[in-house]
C-alpha cells in the first residue's frame, strides 16, 4: 500500500491556506480530473478521489484541526492500512454530493449527476453515531484492536432499502404526479394566486410505496446490533475523535450511511502518570538504599523492569528508561519512562533506630555538601525535555 500524501500537498496549498483558497484549489482539480473528462483513465480517477478526500478533510474545520495535530492517523485512515477503517475511502456518490457546495448552482457538471431531469439530486446521508471508548494506558501506548457493539440503522435487506414489499419498484405518486410538489390555485381579493407546496402524500419524494415491506414497515432500514472491529493507533489521547466512514446510520428509504465517531477516553493508571508521550513514575527509596546503592523493580507499561540505583543517589534525581513510554501517534518515535527518585524519611522511629541515627548524625559524611555541579530540579527537567 502506498503512503498517503499530505492533504495540503494534494491540493497544492499551504498549511495556512484560507477556506477560500482550499475551495478554489479543489475546484480546479475536480475539473481537471473529472472522470467525464478522462474516460477510462485510472490515474485521473485516483487523483480525482484523492483531491476529494483532501477537500473533505480540509474544508471541515474540526477535521482539519484534527489532521493538523495528528496527521493521517488522526483521520483513522493510515494506521491499519485500510480494512475496517474507512476514514479515507470516499465513494463517487460522496464525492458528487460535495459538488453542490463547491460549484453552487452554476455547476459545470450540473446535469451529470441528477440522472436527467431532476437536476441537483443529492445523495442523502444518514446521521453520525458517536460512542465513547475507554482505553487504559497499555492500550493507549501500544495501540489496540477493539470490537465494539453498536446499534445502528442499516439498509433493510428484504426490500433493499426502498421500503416496498420485496423491494418492488415504487410507483409514481398520484397526488402530485411524481413531481413531489402540489400546486394550489386560490382566488383571493388580489386575483388568482398559485402556491406550491410539498406533496403531503409522498412528502416530496414523488414516489409511493404500494405495499409496505413487512420487515422494516416501509422505513427501508432496520435497527441492528453490529460488532465492529476497530483499530486504535498507538498514542491516542483523551478527547481525540476517530471516525469510521459509513458505519453510522443509513437514512430512511435509502442513501449513504453516516459516520461512526469514536471519542477516546483515557483511564488513569493507578501508578504511572502520563505526561505527553512520556510516562512518569514516582520511586520512593529508603534512605539507606539511596546511600548504599541498590537494585529495584519498577512498574512500566510493558511489565516490570529492574533498575540499579547508584550508591549516593540524591532525592530528585530522574532516571530514564528509554523507549518505555508511549508511541508517537504519527509513528515517529516513542516516549520514555522517567523515574523520579524520592528519598523516604521515616516518620516514626523505634528506640534502637533513634540511637543509631543519633550516633550517625554528626558523622562528617552526613553533613549535606551539594557540589557545584548538582543541578536543581528545574534544570533536570529542562535537560529531559530538550
Ligand atoms: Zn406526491
Ligand atoms: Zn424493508
Amino acid at each position: 500500500m502506498m503512503a498517503k500524501r499530505d492533504y495540503y500537498e494534494v491540493l497544492g496549498v499551504s498549511k495556512t491556506a484560507s477556506d477560500d483558497e482550499i475551495k478554489k484549489a479543489y475546484r480546479k482539480l475536480a475539473i481537471k480530473y473529472h472522470p467525464d473528462k478522462n474516460p477510462g483513465d485510472k490515474q485521473a480517477e485516483e487523483s480525482f478521489k484523492e483531491a476529494a478526500e483532501a477537500y473533505e478533510v480540509l474544508s471541515n474545520q474540526q477535521k482539519r484541526q484534527q489532521y493538523d495535530r495528528f496527521g493521517h492517523a488522526g483521520m483513522g485512515g493510515a494506521a491499519g492500512g485500510g480494512g475496517a477503517y474507512g476514514g479515507g475511502s470516499m465513494n463517487m456518490e460522496d464525492i458528487f454530493s460535495q459538488f453542490g457546495d463547491i460549484f453552487g448552482d452554476g455547476s459545470p457538471f450540473g446535469n451529470m449527476f441528477g440522472g436527467g431531469g431532476g437536476g441537483g439530486r443529492r445523495v442523502r446521508k444518514g446521521s453520525d453515531l458517536r460512542i465513547k471508548l475507554k482505553l487504559n494506558l497499555e492500550e493507549v501506548a501500544n495501540g489496540v484492536e477493539k470490537k465494539i457493539k453498536v446499534k445502528r440503522h442499516i439498509t433493510c435487506k428484504a426490500c433493499t432499502g426502498n421500503g416496498s414489499k420485496n423491494g418492488t419498484e415504487l410507483q409514481g405518486c398520484q397526488t402530485c404526479g411524481g413531481s413531489g410538489q402540489v400546486r394550489r390555485v386560490q382566488q383571493t381579493m388580489l386575483g388568482q394566486m398559485v402556491t406550491t407546496s410539498t406533496c403531503p402524500t409522498c412528502n416530496g419524494e414523488g414516489k409511493m410505496i404500494k405495499t409496505r415491506c413487512e420487515v422494516c414497515f416501509g422505513e427501508g432500514r432496520v435497527l441492528e446490533e453490529e460488532i465492529i472491529p476497530i483499530k486504535i493507533p498507538a498514542g491516542v489521547a483523551e478527547g481525540m475523535q476517530l471516525s469510521m466512514g459509513g458505519k453510522g446510520n443509513v437514512p430512511p428509504r435509502g442513501g449513504v450511511a453516516g459516520d461512526l465517531l469514536i471519542v477516546i477516553e483515557e483511564e488513569p493508571h493507578e501508578i504511572l502518570h502520563r505526561d505527553g508521550n512520556n510516562v512518569i513514575y514516582e520511586l520512593y527509596l529508603n534512605f539507606a538504599d539511596a546511600a548504599l546503592g541498590t537494585s529495584v523493580e519498577v512498574p512500566t507499561i510493558g511489565g516490570k523492569a529492574r533498575i540499579s540505583v547508584e550508591a549516593g543517589t540524591q532525592g530528585g534525581k530522574i532516571l530514564r528508561l528509554k523507549g518505555k513510554g508511549i508511541k508517537e501517534i504519527n509513528g515517529y518515535g516513542t516516549g520514555d519512562q522517567l523515574i523520579h527518585v524520592n528519598i523516604w524519611t521515616p516518620k516514626t522511629l523505634s528506640k534502637e533506630e533513634t540511637d543509631i541515627l543519633e550516633k550517625l548524625k554528626n558523622s562528617p559524611n552526613f553533613a549535606p555538601k551539594p557540589s557545584k555541579g548538582e543541578k536543581s530540579f528545574f534544570e533536570k527537567m529542562k535537560d529531559f525535555f530538550n
